[in-house]
């Protein structure tokens, strides 16, 4: 039987209970889910139904209820509540009619721990006869635990800073709390028109596939997932959704609840985080490891599109010559400028990238099908980079030049993950070939860098293993006055390795400053170099000895006290030999470098400039520096006469000396026609070059060119 919630049914009930007998009448009421008792006009108690006897405190049936029954007016209150009292005056009320009340009952359970009261309804029902006398009372007590909790629900999803909703079971939102309408920005009179799929279709984005948040709901009976809603144009936000389909036990649907949690701070927090990880700070761009990523998407992909991809990398010519001189808020500035020249050039399908320093990338996805119009399409967009690039940049009121060495590789479909960083270094190779080959070109890559690659790695692991007295010896090259006497000679190295064999320094001496083994050998070529100096000086006529120091050599902190102990140990006279230097020295620490030339010639060293002409073409050091020598670079050499600008070049060269009042050696001399067109011009001049001699040993140079003391007679 059903709870009676109406009078009506009460009023039907107290009929069944009149014409029962009074065995059916205890049967009727024990049926009932709710407490009942049926009091005479005296108030003693003729029917106590089940629900009730529980709640009873003592045993003996008898005892009235008005004892045994513990009431209390509030709920955190221990004054009792009359019951019998309040029946007395609720029917001698003229009008007869049902009364109310709402008190706290302490319920007798064996299992009831907490003892906590519970809310209770009665409500009392004077019984009239036919005579419109009273006949008795009945009392029905309803436990109002579940309405109570409810309403404290409605109360708490009220106050809730969650946006929380309840629809009914055709979806239509009935219940929307105060904060799910702030969120939305719809009244609740306009959410109630709308059912939670309006909702959603009007204001919120997934980052799911509609179908898979229906499918949740229907099988799990509950979705969860990061939404984006629009409540208006300007008000937009991200919040966690939940949405709860309640069923009956037929599943049948019988409410939605959905609650929407603000996560707009935790959205920004990790927004920042991902800025961090995967951007650069200075230019905006992508990072390395955010290219990465794309690049092993990319490969992911591919299968499906068939489509070749490629990798553009690039780094700006001589850009670590401009920070160190210019400074680095002006190298910063060209950084921007360049990453937002290669944006706009990349376009929004393509990723930019700016790598370390100064290299950047650019990837581009899914070129093409076809690898002759991929092939196209990626030079192309190679070309413009490199022809922008290459501009003058206004910074600070300052202009400057730059250009870029840009290296392209355009990979197939056909790759597999984890090739990235192979990937990565092939652009690289052709980048590194773009700038070798002079720089502000584009290089494609080709299989041979790979090979080129592999040799420069077999070197430097050569390198790392070389036995300096086994594998290397020195080489040494005459400087001849115009008298045809060689005063002095220039060192070369030689590397033969057993397995490679002869490797010209050209080769070896650039990978050995990358790897730094040059600080060693460079030591090596010095100690043996002084040695053979002072042996010649002690049984020839003067000869000064030249030797090659390489920047990273002297950039060494104790390369002076190096040179120092090596003076010592030797017992060599520093004035018989010239250190050769590059101008690149000087871009670097430049006072440093100032300050260790300045010992080096105290010690009664010569400096000698190498490749004069070529370098850093700043001769403001030209003043300050205690120079010796200048050598004028083969490639100013090689086309004289004939090529008028070569002649201007080696003349201003020759005028610079004179005025400073510096020796100079021409070097890479090869003809008859070469040497006398320079003896002509300058009678100090000394002349280094295949005309007179190539490098040769020691012994041979020895034999050649060296004269005993106190005799006159030239080398033959
Ligand atoms: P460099 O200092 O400019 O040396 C002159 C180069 O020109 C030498 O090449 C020499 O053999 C070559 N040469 C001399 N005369 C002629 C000529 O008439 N015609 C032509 N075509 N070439 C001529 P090499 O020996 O191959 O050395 C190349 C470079 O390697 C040197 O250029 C120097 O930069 C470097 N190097 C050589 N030995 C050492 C060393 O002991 N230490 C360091 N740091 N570098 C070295
Ligand atoms: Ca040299
Ligand atoms: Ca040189």
């Amino acid at each position: 039987m059903k709870s009676p919630n109406h009078s009506t049914e009460i009023t039907k009930l107290i009929a069944e209970l009149n014409h029962a007998h009074n065995f059916q009448r205890q049967q009727i009421a024990d049926s009932f889910q709710e407490g009942l008792i049926l009091f005479s006009t005296e108030l003693t108690p003729k029917l106590v139904n089940d629900k009730i006897q529980k709640l009873l405190y003592g045993n003996n049936e008898a005892d009235s209820p008005f004892t045994n029954l513990k009431l209390y007016t509030k709920k955190r209150n221990s004054v009792r509540f009359d019951l019998k009292h309040w029946i007395e005056s609720c029917i001698q009320k003229p009008s007869n009619s049902v009364c109310e009340q709402m008190v706290w009952l302490k319920p007798k359970q064996k299992d009831d721990h907490d003892n906590a009261l519970i809310p209770v309804q009665l409500r009392a029902y004077p019984i009239i006869n036919r005579e419109r006398t009273l006949d008795g009372v009945l009392l029905h007590i309803k436990d109002l635990t579940l309405e109570v909790q409810a309403e404290a629900q409605l109360r708490l999803m009220e106050a809730s800073y969650a946006g929380q909703f309840i629809t009914n079971s055709h979806g239509y939102i009935t219940q929307p709390n105060y904060a799910f309408s702030a969120y939305t920005g719809l009244k609740p009179d306009t959410l109630k028109t709308m059912t939670y799929l309006d909702w959603l279709t009007k204001q919120v984005t997934l980052s799911v596939p509609f179908g898979s948040v229906m499918e949740a709901l229907i099988n799990e009976g509950s979705w969860s997932g990061e939404v984006k809603i629009t409540a208006s144009t300007d008000a937009q936000f991200y919040a966690v959704l939940s949405l709860t389909m309640l069923t009956d036990e037929n599943r049948n649907v019988e409410h939605f609840i959905g609650v929407l949690q603000d996560i707009t701070d935790i959205h920004e927090a990790r927004s920042e985080i991902e800025r961090l990880a995967y951007y650069d700070k200075l230019t905006g761009l992508a990072n390395r490891t955010l290219l990465h990523n794309h690049i092993e998407s990319t490969i992911q992909n591919a299968p499906e599109s068939l489509s070749y991809s490629a990798l553009i990398l690039l780094d700006l010519d001589g850009f670590k010559i401009l920070n160190d001189t210019l400074g680095h808020a002006i190298g910063d500035q060209l950084l921007i400028l360049v990453a937002q020249k290669l944006t706009k050039l990349a376009g929004e399908r393509n990723l930019v990238a700016r790598l370390d320093g100064d290299e950047y990338a650019i990837l581009i996805p899914e070129l093409s099908q076809d690898p002759q119009i991929a092939y196209e399409g990626v030079l192309e967009l190679a070309s413009k980079v490199q022809e922008e690039l290459d501009d003058r940049y206004t910074i600070k009121n300052r202009s400057l030049h730059c250009s870029a060495s840009v290296g392209v590789y355009m990979f197939p479909h056909h790759l597999e993950c984890g090739q990235t960083d192979q990937l990565i270094g092939y652009a690289n190779l052709a980048m590194h070939e773009a700038k070798n080959l002079g720089g502000n070109q584009v290089f494609v890559f080709e299989d041979k860098l790979c090979e080129v690659a592999k040799q420069r790695l077999e070197m430097l692991q050569a390198l790392n293993h070389s036995e300096l007295d086994e594998e290397f010896q020195l080489y040494f090259q005459a400087q001849v006055d115009a008298n045809g006497r060689a005063v002095a000679a220039e060192t070369l190295l030689r590397w033969f390795h057993p397995t490679l064999g002869f490797v010209p320094p050209c080769d070896f001496i650039p990978v050995a400053e990358e790897g730094r083994q040059i600080i060693k050998i460079g030591l090596w070529v010095m100690h043996k170099a002084f040695l053979q100096a002072k042996a010649w000086n002690e049984m020839y006529d003067d000869i000064r000895v030249s030797i090659n120091i390489s920047p990273i050599q002297f950039h060494e902190q104790s390369f002076v006290e190096l040179v120092i102990g090596l003076v010592k140990f030797t017992q060599v006279n520093p004035r018989n030999i010239t250190l050769e230097l590059t101008e690149g020295v000087l871009i670097r620490n430049t006072n440093l470098a100032l300050q260790k030339i300045q010992h080096l010639v105290s010690l009664g060293f010569h400096i000698s400039i190498d490749d004069f002409g070529t370098g850093y073409s700043s001769l403001s050091y030209l003043q300050r520096l205690p120079l010796h020598e200048l050598k004028i670079d083969q490639s100013f050499i090689r086309h004289i006469p004939e090529n008028p600008e070569d002649v201007a070049i080696v003349d201003s060269i020759l005028k610079l000396a004179e005025t400073k009042n510096l020796s100079v050696v021409a070097e890479g001399v090869e003809s008859e026609e070469q040497a006398e067109f320079l003896r002509q011009r300058s009678k100090n001049l000394l002349i280094q070059g295949y005309v007179y001699s190539r490098p040769v040993p020691g012994a041979e140079f020895e034999s050649t060119f060296l004269v005993p003391h106190k005799t006159s007679e030239k080398p033959d």
